[in-house]
């Protein structure tokens, strides 16, 4: 048995440094612009990729790492960096997740590099579950996916909303319903492969934040994809849908399937938002004077900078966690995952406020950039599912009741 340690091996920290030094040195001095402009950060995205730091490769690597911890570390630094720029560039991964999470080898072997692109020209992807009614409620979509056994063809229509880099992405995950009697237990994943007819997008919604990445409803009118395009293919849909009629346990829902995998993520970019404005706070409660002594002397301020390391701490610790439980095949009992992601987004707002707060008049306004992390942290308490929802995961899974 080996023993328990926290200490990063030279793989994870050598992958930390440099990421680390790619948000300070590209993302950071570009958060304003792109939050200002409200547009996707292509030049930022192109240097990623140039360098490996964005595409496929990049994230297989963070994916292998055994221990599980390299793709929290490295979502962590880059969301240090920038929220909005660093979604822009991980929002593509959320894609990757949802054909890992339900894709046979071949699928994945075609599709993912598809979403990356290439080192010259990236490409980005979008994962489409939330629909305009059914957001948290799963089993509400009515985008409907109907085979046509002449052509081996899916036929998919419907409207899905607020997908991160919806219409802009060279390849689209869809979640569509093909069993509309089984609930969230008839649905499934299909890719839709750059250029399909039928898939349109009004454009880009204006946001409170995470203002430089691309969120857009994504609507599909007809939209054909070929029989291969169902991810996970017929036959296991065929099985999976036969064993929820008979009302056994079927494999999860496509979507919660992706989420399972994805939230630790989602929780470290919530860290790093966290560390970034806590960082901030501190040097600014450090040299800051009133009433003739450094704001930090006074112990209101110095305890709320005290909590705010300590929250950021406890929150990474529940993401670090979740992420070897998921990476080992630990199974979740008690909700980990939603743990993980619901503690770091709530602390990422909270501690955002407290920063504002001890910059005063300074943090409400556009020249320093905590006012731009309160707005960008918000979305965690939102997206991959609301607070509420991970309370609802974790008290059912600790319960073995039905919650509602
Ligand atoms: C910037 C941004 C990016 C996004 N990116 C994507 C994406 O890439 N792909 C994608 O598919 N979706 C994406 N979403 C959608 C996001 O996942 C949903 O907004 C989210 O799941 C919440 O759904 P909803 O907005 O429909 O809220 P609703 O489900 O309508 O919830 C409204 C409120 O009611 C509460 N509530 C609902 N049901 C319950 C319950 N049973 N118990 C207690 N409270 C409840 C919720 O917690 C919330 O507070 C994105 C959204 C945003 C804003």
């Amino acid at each position: 048995m080996g023993g328990f340690s926290l200490e990063l091996n030279e793989d994870q920290v050598d992958l930390r440094d440099w990421v680390h030094g790619f948000a300070k040195d590209v993302i950071r001095p570009a958060a304003s612009e792109w939050d200002e402009r409200e547009e996707t950060p292509w030049p930022v995205i192109q240097e990623a990729a140039k360098i490996g730091l964005y595409g496929f490769e990049s994230l297989a690597t963070w994916f292998a790492d055994p221990i599980g911890l390299s793709l929290p570390i490295a979502t962590e630094e880059l969301f240090w960096g920038d929220a909005g720029i660093a979604l822009a560039l991980m929002g593509t991964g959320l894609a990757a997740a949802g054909i890992f999470a339900s894709g046979e080898p071949e699928q994945l072997a075609e599709w993912v590099p598809e979403c990356f692109g290439t080192e010259d020209e990236p490409k980005l992807a979008a994962f489409c579950a939330s629909e305009p009614q059914a957001g948290s409620d799963v089993a509400g979509y009515r985008t409907r996916a109907v085979y046509d056994e002449a052509s081996d063809e899916w036929v998919l229509n419907g409207q899905k909303a607020w997908a991160t880099n919806g219409g802009i992405a060279n390849v689209h995950v869809v979640t569509a319903v093909v069993d509309p009697a089984l609930g969230a237990r008839g649905q499934a994943g299909f890719v839709v492969p750059p250029g399909t007819p039928g898939l349109s997008s009004p454009g880009k919604i204006k946001k409170h934040g995470m203002r430089a990445s691309h969120t857009a409803d994504v609507f599909l009118d007809d939209v054909r994809v070929p029989g291969r395009c169902l991810l996970g293919g017929r036959e296991r849909l065929e099985a999976r849908l036969a064993r929820a009629r008979e009302g056994q346990r079927a494999g999860g829902q496509a979507a919660m399937a992706t989420f399972e995998t994805t939230r630790p993520t989602v929780g470290a970019m919530a860290v790093g938002v966290a560390r970034a404005a806590y960082e901030y706070a501190l040097e600014y409660a450090k040299d800051r004077e009133a009433f003739g002594r450094k704001i930090i002397e006074n112990q209101s301020i110095a305890f709320d900078l005290a909590n705010m390391r300590m929250e950021i701490d406890a929150a990474r610790l529940l993401v670090w966690r979740a992420a070897w439980m998921g990476r080992n095949n630990v199974p979740f009992t008690a909700g980990e995952g939603s743990m993980s992601k619901l503690k770091a987004g709530e602390v990422s707002v909270w501690v955002t406020e407290r920063a504002i707060q001890v910059l005063g008049g300074a943090g409400y306004t556009r020249e320093h950039p905590v006012e731009r992390m309160h707005r960008d942290a918000k979305i965690f308490t939102i997206f991959e599912g609301t607070s509420e929802i991970q309370r609802l995961v974790i008290s059912r899974a600790i319960s073995g009741m039905t919650i509602r």
